[in-house]
């Protein structure tokens, strides 16, 4: 990315967290997170901020857990690994819909049955900056059904 590219990134690093103290207020630690993301591609941090703005708008990503993602966007682009898995159809996600307070709310979960779903395993308590963990997980689909009795029946998922 140019520079251009690069504040713009700052920018929304900047406005796109509701904190009370936000690091990147300071402009050496800004030069830290410039230095950390000048190299990269920009359409992809891009979506990475955006991503990560919705998952956990309360906490100010690190550049470690910034990068991170940006590692797992980059490969997803480069190589995305498809299977024939036939409970997510080689795709690695399904999308759960879940129904709270009248409003359907879709939850991705990674398919635990199949490598494909490597790709989209994710949790933010795991982040190695303690101080930047968030709660945002992405979880097993047999966490919210068994996979087995879906295909068989059909059955919706719950
Ligand atoms: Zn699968």
């Amino acid at each position: 990315m140019d520079e251009t590219q690069a504040k713009k990134i700052i920018m929304r690093l900047r406005g796109g967290f509701n904190v009370n103290f936000n690091p990147l207020n300071e402009v050496h630690v800004q030069k830290e997170y410039l230095l950390a993301i000048q190299s990269l591609d920009y359409d992809i941090m891009n979506e990475v901020i955006t991503r990560l703005i919705r998952a956990d708008s309360d906490k100010v990503p690190s550049i470690s857990c910034l990068l991170q993602e940006y590692h797992k966007g980059n490969q997803k682009r480069m190589q995305p690994v498809e299977t024939d898995c036939k409970y997510c159809n080689g795709k690695g996600f399904m999308l759960i819909t879940k129904i709270i307070d009248d409003f359907p709310y879709e939850y991705i979960a990674y398919c635990d049955r199949c490598e494909a779903g490597e790709q989209y395993k994710y949790d933010g308590r795991k982040c190695r900056d303690k101080r930047y963990q968030t709660n945002y997980v992405i979880n097993p689909i047999s966490m919210y059904f068994d996979p087995d009795y879906i295909f068989t029946t059909g059955g919706e998922v719950k």
